[in-house]
This record gives C-alpha cells, structure tokens and sequence, in this order.
C-alpha cells in the first residue's frame, strides 16, 4: 500500500535539494488529505486524511536523508533548545537525561514479555532489551548499529543494519516473545507493513511494547504548534488511541493500554500489542 503510494518529488529542489517523497494517507492509501497550517511549519506541511483522519507529514525526508542531516538524536536537540529558548519556565528546567528515561523504560518493558528473544526496533548505539532476554535489534545508521551489535552479540544476539520493514523481514515466523517500538512508529514512512512485519515474527502469546507520540491529548489542543510531541520533519505519523487500536486489529493484535487513566494529559500513548495463544487466547 504505502510503498506503492510514495512518490519521489523535486519539491524544495531549491537551496540545497531535499530530496522528498510525498506521501498518501499511510494508514489508509488515500491520496487526498487537507492541510493543518496551525501544525505546519515550512517547508513541513502537516495534513489530515479525508477519508479517515489520520495527521501525518505530507512531504517527508527519505531515509538516507533522515539518518545524514535529520538524525532524530540531532534534531531533538535542536528543537529541545528552540522550546527553552522561547519559554522563561523551560530556561530554568533541567536538560531531561536520556540515561534516566532509557533505564526506566528498561524496567518497564521487562515485566511485558516472556523469556526468549526480544527484538528492539531503532536501537540506536545500544538496546532496551533488559537482561534474561536474548537481544536483537534493527538500526539504520552504521555507526550505531556497530555499536549496538557489539553489545547484543555479547548477549547472544545480533543486530541488523537495514530500514526497519526490510530489517524485520530477514527474521523467520515466530521468532520473538517480545518487539519493541519504543518511540518508532511516528517516524516510520510505513507504520502499516512495520506492525504487519512485527506480528509475522511474533510468536503466539507474544506481545508488542509501543510507545508513539499522543497526538489525541488534551496537552496538544492546549499548547498548540508549541506541543512538544511535534518534531518536524522527524515524525512523520501523528497517532491517537484509536487509530493505533485501528491497526492492530488489522494484524490480529489486541492492544492494551499501560496509561489509561491518564492518557488524556499524557504527552505519549504507551501501549502493549498482543498475538494471540495458538488455542486463540489473549495472554
Ligand atoms: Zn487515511
């Protein structure tokens, strides 16, 4: 569907030529959608799908482009510094530690799945996979990928230097207990095959950590353009509760959610994804 849907376009082709693809509806293939200018920031277009609503970036980097110049680590910094620098409170706010906020999701995600092997989409230059569980992840940058492979190897796993469809199709069925998504699907051009590619490889009784951006809160209707969960042109996708629900039942997967009572002021949805039993049980 999206593959099929993406179209390179000299769009911007101007200063230095980004080199562009412009996008139909991923959750749906609609090609026809209307802008949000309220979200967009130029040259980034924000638009709503006309047939099911869905937010996410018209036009968006390829993926070489999103690893040499748009590095997600790179950017966060940049927009993290442009939110300070207009805010007297965030002035004044501590710099948020990444190490802190990687080792509590460590905790997090090791009481979610059974013992086997875990595989961490996005790595980066280390792994989420806490340990007990056989590591193995998917980076599309070199250098990273090098790094967290070193680590993962060490544990009995691996790590695979690819985008992330074409990295969890190199697994066979059944492979995993456990996939995480930690802060992906909203930067993935094709969120669809990716959840229909994690569920191939997911053993039955096994289950999905998602986390994505919570498009549907009541933070960003208050905060507006300045809601911190938009990052132009890192997230290309713009989920809420029931357009994440929406997906998983379209790959037989059941999704449960780990903040339901207060998802409505929580910046994020934090989800697990389950597959059911072979007898057809939800774990
Ligand atoms: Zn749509």
């Amino acid at each position: 569907m999206a593959s099929a849907a993406i179209a390179e376009s000299d769009q911007g082709a101007a200063a230095s030529p980004p080199r562009l693809v412009v996008r139909d509806c991923p959750m749906c293939g609609t090609k026809a959608s209307h802008a949000l200018p309220r979200y967009s920031r130029a040259p980034w277009h924000l638009v709503a799908c006309d047939a099911c609503d869905f937010v996410y970036l018209k036009e968006a980097p390829v993926y070489d482009r999103l690893v040499d110049e748009f590095a997600w680590e790179k950017n966060w910094l940049l927009e993290a510094e442009r939110r300070r620098g207009r805010s007297a409170f965030g002035k004044l706010a501590p710099r948020r530690s990444m190490q802190n906020a990687k080792a509590s999701k460590k905790q997090r995600v090791a009481r979610l799945f059974r013992q086997g092997n875990v595989l961490d989409v996005g790595c980066g230059g280390d792994t989420l996979v806490p340990d007990g569980f056989t590591p193995y992840g998917i980076e599309i940058s070199e250098a990273l990928q090098a790094r967290a492979d070193k680590v993962m190897q060490a544990r009995g796993g691996r790590c695979v230097h690819a985008p992330a469809v074409e990295g969890v199709a190199s697994f066979p069925d059944n492979f995993f207990s456990g996939v995480i998504l930690s802060s992906f699907l909203e930067h993935e051009m094709q969120p669809a095959q990716l959840l229909a590619a994690c569920a191939r490889v997911l053993q039955p009784g096994g289950s999905i950590y998602v986390r994505v951006p919570n498009y549907g809160g009541v933070n960003r209707r208050v905060r507006g353009a300045e809601w911190c969960g938009f990052r132009h042109p890192d997230h290309v996708n713009y989920f809420t509760l029931e357009s994440l629900t929406k997906l998983a039942h379209r790959f037989g997967l059941k999704l449960r959610l780990l903040n339901p009572w207060r998802l409505a002021f929580d910046d994020n949805i934090n989800a697990v994804l389950a597959k059911s039993t072979r007898g057809g049980e939800w774990a």
